[in-house]
Protein backbone atom coordinates (compact mmCIF):
# COMPACT_ATOMS: atom_id res chain seq x y z
CA UNK A 1 0.00 0.00 0.00
CA UNK A 2 1.57 3.52 -0.94
CA UNK A 3 1.45 6.08 1.59
CA UNK A 4 1.27 9.85 0.26
CA UNK A 5 4.30 11.64 1.59
CA UNK A 6 3.61 14.66 3.88
CA UNK A 7 0.82 14.29 5.46
CA UNK A 8 -0.48 15.29 9.24
CA UNK A 9 2.48 13.71 11.64
CA UNK A 10 -0.46 12.29 13.73
CA UNK A 11 -2.38 10.98 10.81
CA UNK A 12 0.20 9.06 9.20
CA UNK A 13 1.83 7.89 12.07
CA UNK A 14 -1.47 6.57 12.93
CA UNK A 15 -2.41 4.94 9.53
CA UNK A 16 0.75 3.64 9.52
CA UNK A 17 0.49 1.58 12.55
CA UNK A 18 -2.91 0.51 11.55
CA UNK A 19 -1.07 -0.86 8.18
CA UNK A 20 1.23 -2.58 10.72
CA UNK A 21 -1.20 -4.11 12.58
CA UNK A 22 -3.66 -5.07 9.85
CA UNK A 23 -0.67 -7.10 7.98
CA UNK A 24 0.02 -8.63 10.80
CA UNK A 25 -3.08 -9.93 12.60
CA UNK A 26 -4.15 -10.90 8.64
CA UNK A 27 -3.04 -14.41 7.31
CA UNK A 28 -0.34 -14.02 4.51
CA UNK A 29 -0.88 -14.47 1.17
CA UNK A 30 0.46 -17.90 -0.89
CA UNK A 31 3.71 -16.16 -1.75
CA UNK A 32 4.34 -14.73 1.50
CA UNK A 33 3.38 -18.35 3.08
CA UNK A 34 5.56 -20.13 0.26
CA UNK A 35 8.41 -18.14 1.58
CA UNK A 36 7.63 -18.76 5.07
CA UNK A 37 7.44 -22.53 4.29
CA UNK A 38 11.04 -21.97 3.19
CA UNK A 39 11.89 -20.65 6.45
CA UNK A 40 10.57 -23.54 8.33
CA UNK A 41 12.88 -25.41 6.76
CA UNK A 42 15.86 -23.37 7.66
CA UNK A 43 14.81 -23.34 10.77
CA UNK A 44 14.74 -27.10 11.19
CA UNK A 45 17.70 -27.67 10.09
CA UNK A 46 19.60 -25.27 12.48
CA UNK A 47 17.44 -26.50 14.86
CA UNK A 48 18.66 -30.39 14.16
CA UNK A 49 21.99 -28.85 14.30
CA UNK A 50 21.59 -27.35 17.20
CA UNK A 51 20.44 -31.19 18.37
CA UNK A 52 23.58 -32.52 17.28
CA UNK A 53 25.68 -30.16 19.02
CA UNK A 54 23.35 -31.10 22.65
CA UNK A 55 24.56 -34.50 21.99
CA UNK A 56 28.44 -33.35 22.54
CA UNK A 57 27.54 -31.74 26.49
CA UNK A 58 26.82 -35.31 27.97
CA UNK A 59 30.19 -36.81 26.94
CA UNK A 60 32.12 -32.93 27.72
CA UNK A 61 30.74 -33.90 31.28
CA UNK A 62 31.81 -37.03 31.31
CA UNK A 63 35.14 -36.59 30.48
CA UNK A 64 35.17 -33.29 32.51
CA UNK A 65 34.73 -35.44 35.16
CA UNK A 66 30.54 -35.65 35.63
CA UNK A 67 28.47 -38.04 37.18
CA UNK A 68 27.81 -40.80 34.66
CA UNK A 69 24.25 -40.72 36.15
CA UNK A 70 23.65 -37.19 35.10
CA UNK A 71 25.83 -38.01 31.55
CA UNK A 72 23.25 -40.79 30.82
CA UNK A 73 20.35 -38.49 31.46
CA UNK A 74 22.03 -35.44 29.66
CA UNK A 75 22.25 -38.02 26.50
CA UNK A 76 18.58 -39.09 26.54
CA UNK A 77 17.39 -35.91 26.66
CA UNK A 78 19.72 -34.86 23.63
CA UNK A 79 18.41 -37.96 21.89
CA UNK A 80 15.31 -37.12 22.32
CA UNK A 81 15.76 -33.71 21.07
CA UNK A 82 17.36 -35.13 17.99
CA UNK A 83 14.57 -37.51 17.11
CA UNK A 84 12.19 -34.63 17.28
CA UNK A 85 14.13 -32.08 15.07
CA UNK A 86 14.79 -34.95 12.51
CA UNK A 87 10.97 -35.77 12.45
CA UNK A 88 10.17 -31.43 12.04
CA UNK A 89 12.80 -31.68 9.42
CA UNK A 90 11.44 -34.44 7.71
CA UNK A 91 7.83 -32.47 7.54
CA UNK A 92 9.35 -28.81 6.66
CA UNK A 93 10.80 -30.71 3.39
CA UNK A 94 7.41 -31.32 2.35
CA UNK A 95 7.15 -27.28 1.91
CA UNK A 96 3.98 -25.75 3.50
CA UNK A 97 1.95 -29.10 2.74
CA UNK A 98 1.16 -28.94 6.20
CA UNK A 99 -0.03 -25.15 7.52
CA UNK A 100 0.01 -26.06 11.00
CA UNK A 101 3.62 -27.35 11.27
CA UNK A 102 5.12 -23.59 12.08
CA UNK A 103 2.74 -23.32 14.86
CA UNK A 104 3.46 -27.09 16.38
CA UNK A 105 7.10 -26.08 15.71
CA UNK A 106 7.27 -23.33 17.65
CA UNK A 107 4.89 -24.53 20.34
CA UNK A 108 7.44 -27.11 20.91
CA UNK A 109 10.44 -25.10 20.83
CA UNK A 110 9.21 -22.48 23.35
CA UNK A 111 7.33 -25.64 25.74
CA UNK A 112 10.54 -27.97 25.45
CA UNK A 113 12.67 -24.42 27.13
CA UNK A 114 9.66 -24.51 29.65
CA UNK A 115 10.33 -28.33 30.37
CA UNK A 116 14.28 -27.86 30.65
CA UNK A 117 13.54 -25.00 32.95
CA UNK A 118 11.59 -26.95 35.17
CA UNK A 119 13.38 -30.20 35.39
CA UNK A 120 16.61 -27.81 36.53
CA UNK A 121 14.06 -26.05 38.95
CA UNK A 122 13.41 -29.88 40.31
CA UNK A 123 17.24 -29.95 41.23
CA UNK A 124 17.87 -26.38 42.45
CA UNK A 125 15.43 -23.53 42.00
CA UNK A 126 18.06 -21.08 41.53
CA UNK A 127 19.38 -23.03 38.68
CA UNK A 128 15.70 -22.90 37.15
CA UNK A 129 15.10 -19.35 37.93
CA UNK A 130 18.56 -18.16 36.99
CA UNK A 131 19.90 -20.31 34.18
CA UNK A 132 20.81 -17.93 31.29
CA UNK A 133 21.91 -20.51 28.77
CA UNK A 134 18.60 -22.20 28.69
CA UNK A 135 16.40 -19.37 29.08
CA UNK A 136 18.02 -18.06 26.08
CA UNK A 137 16.36 -20.35 23.72
CA UNK A 138 12.62 -18.74 24.40
CA UNK A 139 14.24 -15.73 22.41
CA UNK A 140 15.83 -17.56 19.90
CA UNK A 141 11.96 -19.90 19.27
CA UNK A 142 10.99 -15.79 19.22
CA UNK A 143 13.24 -14.54 17.16
CA UNK A 144 12.98 -17.81 14.36
CA UNK A 145 9.67 -17.05 14.27
CA UNK A 146 10.65 -14.01 11.92
CA UNK A 147 11.85 -16.21 8.86
CA UNK A 148 8.68 -17.76 8.82
CA UNK A 149 6.96 -14.40 7.70
CA UNK A 150 3.72 -14.72 9.66
CA UNK A 151 3.37 -12.08 12.21
CA UNK A 152 0.27 -13.87 13.79
CA UNK A 153 3.04 -17.10 14.57
CA UNK A 154 5.57 -14.05 15.54
CA UNK A 155 2.96 -12.81 18.16
CA UNK A 156 1.64 -16.24 19.37
CA UNK A 157 5.04 -17.48 19.78
CA UNK A 158 5.95 -14.30 22.03
CA UNK A 159 2.19 -14.60 23.88
CA UNK A 160 2.94 -18.21 24.89
CA UNK A 161 6.80 -18.23 26.10
CA UNK A 162 6.00 -15.43 28.51
CA UNK A 163 2.58 -17.26 29.77
CA UNK A 164 5.02 -20.03 30.04
CA UNK A 165 7.68 -18.45 31.68
CA UNK A 166 5.66 -16.05 34.02
CA UNK A 167 3.33 -19.32 35.42
CA UNK A 168 6.69 -21.87 35.96
CA UNK A 169 8.91 -18.39 37.73
CA UNK A 170 5.74 -18.17 40.24
CA UNK A 171 5.42 -21.86 40.31
CA UNK A 172 8.80 -21.76 41.72
CA UNK A 173 8.70 -19.06 43.66
CA UNK A 174 5.25 -20.24 45.50
CA UNK A 175 7.10 -24.15 45.73
CA UNK A 176 10.65 -22.61 47.27
CA UNK A 177 10.51 -23.53 51.36
CA UNK A 178 13.16 -21.18 52.53
CA UNK A 179 14.95 -17.93 50.89
CA UNK A 180 18.44 -20.06 51.16
CA UNK A 181 16.97 -22.10 47.66
CA UNK A 182 16.82 -19.00 46.01
CA UNK A 183 20.83 -18.39 45.98
CA UNK A 184 23.58 -19.60 44.89
CA UNK A 185 27.01 -19.24 44.25
CA UNK A 186 27.29 -19.79 40.49
CA UNK A 187 23.93 -18.58 39.69
CA UNK A 188 23.19 -15.51 42.27
CA UNK A 189 20.05 -14.68 43.74
CA UNK A 190 16.85 -14.99 41.89
CA UNK A 191 14.66 -11.97 42.86
CA UNK A 192 11.10 -10.89 41.32
CA UNK A 193 12.68 -8.26 39.96
CA UNK A 194 15.25 -10.33 37.70
CA UNK A 195 12.44 -12.30 36.31
CA UNK A 196 10.14 -9.08 35.98
CA UNK A 197 13.18 -7.81 33.61
CA UNK A 198 13.31 -11.06 31.92
CA UNK A 199 9.73 -11.31 31.19
CA UNK A 200 10.36 -7.19 29.90
CA UNK A 201 13.14 -8.70 27.26
CA UNK A 202 11.18 -11.73 25.83
CA UNK A 203 8.77 -8.97 25.15
CA UNK A 204 11.25 -6.59 23.41
CA UNK A 205 12.33 -9.30 21.74
CA UNK A 206 8.46 -10.13 20.67
CA UNK A 207 8.63 -6.79 19.16
CA UNK A 208 11.61 -6.42 17.32
CA UNK A 209 10.57 -10.19 15.44
CA UNK A 210 7.41 -8.71 14.75
CA UNK A 211 8.95 -5.36 13.55
CA UNK A 212 11.10 -7.77 11.03
CA UNK A 213 8.19 -9.28 9.82
CA UNK A 214 6.16 -6.35 9.11
CA UNK A 215 9.01 -5.14 7.33
CA UNK A 216 10.17 -8.22 5.23
CA UNK A 217 6.52 -8.33 3.85
CA UNK A 218 7.06 -5.06 3.14
CA UNK A 219 9.91 -5.50 1.02
CA UNK A 220 8.23 -9.00 -0.93
CA UNK A 221 5.17 -6.62 -1.59
CA UNK A 222 7.23 -4.19 -2.92
CA UNK A 223 9.42 -6.40 -5.31
CA UNK A 224 6.30 -8.42 -6.34
CA UNK A 225 4.33 -5.42 -7.88
CA UNK A 226 4.10 -2.81 -10.43
CA UNK A 227 4.14 0.53 -8.96
CA UNK A 228 1.90 1.85 -12.04
CA UNK A 229 -1.05 -0.32 -12.00
CA UNK A 230 -0.38 -2.01 -8.37
CA UNK A 231 -0.61 -5.37 -10.50
CA UNK A 232 1.84 -8.38 -9.49
CA UNK A 233 4.67 -8.27 -11.74
CA UNK A 234 6.61 -10.96 -13.79
CA UNK A 235 8.54 -11.66 -10.72
CA UNK A 236 5.64 -12.54 -8.78
CA UNK A 237 4.63 -14.73 -11.20
CA UNK A 238 7.81 -16.55 -11.79
CA UNK A 239 7.57 -17.39 -7.60
CA UNK A 240 3.58 -18.11 -7.61
CA UNK A 241 3.28 -19.73 -10.77
CA UNK A 242 4.49 -23.21 -9.70
CA UNK A 243 2.44 -23.84 -6.69
CA UNK A 244 -0.85 -22.79 -8.60
CA UNK A 245 0.13 -25.92 -10.98
CA UNK A 246 0.38 -27.86 -7.93
CA UNK A 247 -2.95 -27.04 -7.01
CA UNK A 248 -4.33 -27.42 -10.46
CA UNK A 249 -2.67 -29.94 -10.43
CA UNK A 250 -3.93 -31.81 -7.60
CA UNK A 251 -7.65 -30.84 -7.72
CA UNK A 252 -7.48 -31.82 -11.17
CA UNK A 253 -8.23 -28.99 -12.82
CA UNK A 254 -7.32 -26.67 -15.57
CA UNK A 255 -5.13 -23.72 -16.38
CA UNK A 256 -4.79 -20.92 -19.49
CA UNK A 257 -2.38 -18.85 -19.45
CA UNK A 258 -3.32 -15.69 -21.86
CA UNK A 259 -0.68 -13.22 -23.03
CA UNK A 260 -2.15 -9.87 -23.80
CA UNK A 261 -0.58 -7.41 -25.64
CA UNK A 262 -2.21 -3.90 -26.79
CA UNK A 263 -2.59 -2.69 -30.38
CA UNK A 264 -0.44 0.45 -31.57
CA UNK A 265 0.12 1.91 -27.83
CA UNK A 266 3.01 3.57 -29.31
CA UNK A 267 0.83 5.83 -31.12
CA UNK A 268 -0.57 6.75 -27.69
CA UNK A 269 2.51 7.83 -26.07
CA UNK A 270 3.72 9.52 -29.26
CA UNK A 271 0.50 11.32 -29.96
CA UNK A 272 -1.02 12.02 -26.24
CA UNK A 273 2.61 12.02 -24.31
CA UNK A 274 3.60 9.66 -21.77
CA UNK A 275 1.31 10.55 -18.83
CA UNK A 276 -1.64 9.82 -21.33
CA UNK A 277 -0.05 6.69 -21.72
CA UNK A 278 0.57 5.65 -18.42
CA UNK A 279 -3.18 6.71 -17.61
CA UNK A 280 -4.43 4.88 -21.01
CA UNK A 281 -2.58 1.57 -18.87
CA UNK A 282 -4.81 2.15 -16.19
CA UNK A 283 -7.53 2.51 -17.51
CA UNK A 284 -7.54 -0.99 -19.45
CA UNK A 285 -6.46 -2.61 -16.40
CA UNK A 286 -9.24 -1.14 -14.91
CA UNK A 287 -11.54 -2.75 -17.18
CA UNK A 288 -9.92 -5.92 -17.35
CA UNK A 289 -9.96 -5.89 -13.81
CA UNK A 290 -13.92 -4.95 -13.47
CA UNK A 291 -14.55 -8.50 -15.28
CA UNK A 292 -12.09 -10.90 -13.24
CA UNK A 293 -13.53 -13.35 -11.22
CA UNK A 294 -12.59 -15.49 -7.53
CA UNK A 295 -9.04 -17.64 -9.33
CA UNK A 296 -7.91 -15.34 -11.65
CA UNK A 297 -5.02 -13.18 -11.37
CA UNK A 298 -3.56 -10.72 -13.35
CA UNK A 299 0.01 -9.67 -13.77
CA UNK A 300 1.39 -7.12 -16.01
CA UNK A 301 4.78 -8.45 -17.58
CA UNK A 302 6.59 -5.09 -18.35
CA UNK A 303 5.33 -2.38 -20.79
CA UNK A 304 2.14 -2.83 -21.84
CA UNK A 305 2.07 -6.59 -22.02
CA UNK A 306 0.19 -8.55 -19.53
CA UNK A 307 -0.37 -11.66 -18.33
CA UNK A 308 -3.59 -12.97 -17.36
CA UNK A 309 -3.98 -16.61 -15.44
CA UNK A 310 -7.44 -18.51 -15.43
CA UNK A 311 -8.57 -20.93 -13.98
CA UNK A 312 -9.90 -22.64 -16.60
CA UNK A 313 -9.70 -24.88 -19.62
CA UNK A 314 -8.64 -23.47 -22.83
CA UNK A 315 -12.69 -23.31 -24.82
CA UNK A 316 -13.92 -21.67 -21.64
CA UNK A 317 -10.79 -19.43 -21.34
CA UNK A 318 -11.34 -17.93 -24.58
CA UNK A 319 -14.45 -17.04 -24.26
CA UNK A 320 -13.62 -15.38 -21.08
CA UNK A 321 -10.90 -13.40 -22.83
CA UNK A 322 -13.52 -12.44 -25.65
CA UNK A 323 -15.47 -11.08 -23.11
CA UNK A 324 -12.79 -9.13 -21.48
CA UNK A 325 -11.48 -8.14 -25.16
CA UNK A 326 -14.80 -6.47 -26.14
CA UNK A 327 -15.48 -4.82 -22.70
CA UNK A 328 -12.05 -2.62 -23.47
CA UNK A 329 -12.98 -1.98 -27.00
CA UNK A 330 -16.18 -0.88 -25.91
CA UNK A 331 -14.81 1.58 -22.86
CA UNK A 332 -13.03 4.22 -24.23
CA UNK A 333 -10.55 5.85 -22.54
CA UNK A 334 -10.90 9.92 -22.16
CA UNK A 335 -7.29 10.99 -22.26
CA UNK A 336 -8.65 14.01 -20.12
CA UNK A 337 -11.91 16.16 -19.43
CA UNK A 338 -13.55 16.74 -22.59
CA UNK A 339 -11.42 15.54 -24.87
CA UNK A 340 -11.80 13.07 -27.48
CA UNK A 341 -12.46 9.61 -26.06
CA UNK A 342 -9.82 7.08 -27.90
CA UNK A 343 -10.71 3.76 -28.37
CA UNK A 344 -8.24 0.81 -27.14
CA UNK A 345 -7.73 -2.85 -28.27
CA UNK A 346 -5.81 -5.71 -27.19
CA UNK A 347 -4.67 -8.56 -29.19
CA UNK A 348 -3.93 -12.07 -26.96
CA UNK A 349 -2.89 -15.87 -27.39
CA UNK A 350 -3.83 -18.64 -24.88
CA UNK A 351 -1.80 -21.44 -24.07
CA UNK A 352 -3.49 -24.30 -21.61
CA UNK A 353 -2.05 -26.68 -19.16
CA UNK A 354 -1.28 -29.52 -19.77
CA UNK A 355 -1.25 -30.05 -23.52
CA UNK A 356 0.41 -26.82 -24.58
CA UNK A 357 3.57 -27.18 -21.60
CA UNK A 358 4.27 -28.03 -18.83
CA UNK A 359 5.82 -25.06 -17.27
CA UNK A 360 5.14 -21.29 -17.22
CA UNK A 361 7.72 -20.63 -20.08
CA UNK A 362 6.44 -23.20 -22.06
CA UNK A 363 3.33 -22.02 -22.00
CA UNK A 364 4.75 -18.04 -22.16
CA UNK A 365 6.11 -18.93 -25.63
CA UNK A 366 3.16 -21.26 -26.98
CA UNK A 367 0.95 -18.16 -26.04
CA UNK A 368 3.62 -15.31 -27.59
CA UNK A 369 3.20 -17.47 -30.96
CA UNK A 370 -0.66 -17.20 -31.22
CA UNK A 371 -0.58 -13.04 -29.49
CA UNK A 372 2.31 -12.60 -32.71
CA UNK A 373 -0.21 -14.88 -35.24
CA UNK A 374 -3.32 -12.62 -33.50
CA UNK A 375 -1.12 -9.08 -34.37
CA UNK A 376 -0.70 -11.05 -38.05
CA UNK A 377 -4.22 -11.13 -38.66
CA UNK A 378 -5.38 -7.91 -37.65
CA UNK A 379 -5.22 -7.37 -33.97
CA UNK A 380 -8.35 -6.53 -31.65
CA UNK A 381 -8.32 -10.43 -31.18
CA UNK A 382 -7.85 -13.37 -29.51
CA UNK A 383 -6.52 -16.76 -30.48
CA UNK A 384 -6.51 -19.82 -28.77
CA UNK A 385 -4.87 -22.18 -31.82
CA UNK A 386 -2.40 -22.46 -33.72
CA UNK A 387 -3.13 -21.34 -37.37
P1 LIG B 1 1.54 -3.52 -31.49
O1 LIG B 1 0.10 -3.44 -31.85
O2 LIG B 1 2.35 -4.14 -32.59
O3 LIG B 1 1.78 -4.15 -30.20
O4 LIG B 1 2.01 -2.02 -31.43
P2 LIG B 1 2.60 -1.26 -30.20
O5 LIG B 1 2.82 0.17 -30.57
O6 LIG B 1 1.78 -1.49 -29.00
O7 LIG B 1 3.91 -2.07 -30.02
P3 LIG B 1 5.29 -1.91 -29.30
O8 LIG B 1 5.52 -3.09 -28.42
O9 LIG B 1 6.34 -1.67 -30.35
O10 LIG B 1 5.17 -0.63 -28.39
C1 LIG B 1 4.84 -0.68 -27.08
C2 LIG B 1 4.93 0.71 -26.55
O11 LIG B 1 4.38 0.79 -25.26
C3 LIG B 1 6.35 1.20 -26.41
C4 LIG B 1 6.28 2.19 -25.29
O12 LIG B 1 6.25 3.49 -25.83
C5 LIG B 1 4.94 1.91 -24.65
N1 LIG B 1 5.08 1.64 -23.24
C6 LIG B 1 5.63 0.57 -22.64
N2 LIG B 1 5.56 0.68 -21.30
C7 LIG B 1 4.97 1.85 -21.03
C8 LIG B 1 4.65 2.55 -19.82
O13 LIG B 1 4.86 2.10 -18.71
N3 LIG B 1 4.03 3.75 -19.96
C9 LIG B 1 3.75 4.30 -21.17
N4 LIG B 1 3.16 5.47 -21.23
N5 LIG B 1 4.07 3.67 -22.31
C10 LIG B 1 4.66 2.48 -22.26
MG1 LIG C 1 4.43 -5.01 -26.75
MG1 LIG D 1 1.61 -3.49 -28.26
Amino acid sequence: MLRRMGMDPVTDTLSGLRDFWQRLLTRPDALMLELGAGGELLVSQMRTLLSMLLLLLPLINVLGGGKLEESMIGLAGAVFALIMSLVWLALARLRGRYRWLPWATATYDVTTTSLVLALLAASSPVIGLNSLVVWVFYLIAICMTALRNDGRLTLYTGVLAITQYTLLSAAIFALVDSRDQLASIDYGTATVGNQLQRLLLMAMVTGIATTIVYRMQRLVDLSGSDSLTGLPNRTWLAHRFPTMLDATRGQGGSLSVCLIDLDYFKRINDELGHHAGDRALRHVVDTLNQRMEEGDWLARLGGEEFALLLPLPIGRGWERLEIMRRAVASQPFVPEHGAEPLRLTFSAGIASWPQDGADLSQLLRKADLRLRHAKLEGRNRVLARDP
